[in-house]
């Protein structure tokens, strides 16, 4: 078994799509970033490399890299999951903590956790994720961007 851990920050900023686990969720501003700015996705990437002990993902899909420009993290993600692949890995669990103070993103959560269950192929029971506000504190809590948080179990294939 190894485990991995991620962490992730975007600034929200008016004028773009906030995307989130891969959904579009309806909001008044969205995460900057090169890529879709999926604060969760980036952080699950993280944890998943990080187990794999395979660096992170700025060293595996550069922003100063323009073929990265506008990115679906979602398609980054399966490109991760292809490497640990390779390595012999699965995923046994993951657990993702979105910190926003807004929008309310419970609605939302069975759409994120459905993306990533089908691009990591794992079932259902073993991918939680979950948000939380901090409380008007900070600058989740200002509204200024929003954090992400992500531990993953791997486990050796014994099919490969
Ligand atoms: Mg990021």
């Amino acid at each position: 078994m190894r485990i991995g851990y991620g962490y992730d920050v975007h600034r929200l900023c008016p004028g773009r799509p906030l995307i989130l686990g891969g959904v579009e969720v309806p909001f008044e501003k969205g995460l900057d970033g090169h890529s879709d700015a999926d604060v969760l996705i980036h952080a699950l990437m993280d944890a998943l490399l990080g187990a794999a002990a395979l660096g992170d993902i700025g060293g595996i899909f550069p922003d100063s890299d323009p073929q990265y420009k506008g990115i679906s993290s979602l398609e980054l993600l399966s490109r991760v999951y292809i490497r640990i692949s390779e390595l012999g890995l699965k995923v046994w669990n993951l657990d993702c903590t979105i910190v926003a103070q807004a929008p309310i993103l419970s609605p939302h959560i069975p759409d994120m956790k459905e993306k990533i269950m089908e691009v990591l192929h794992m079932p259902a029971d073993r991918v939680n994720i979950k948000a939380t506000t901090e409380e008007r504190l900070g600058f989740t809590g200002a509204g200024e961007g929003m954090a992400a948080h992500a531990v993953v179990l791997l486990h050796e294939s014994s099919d490969g």
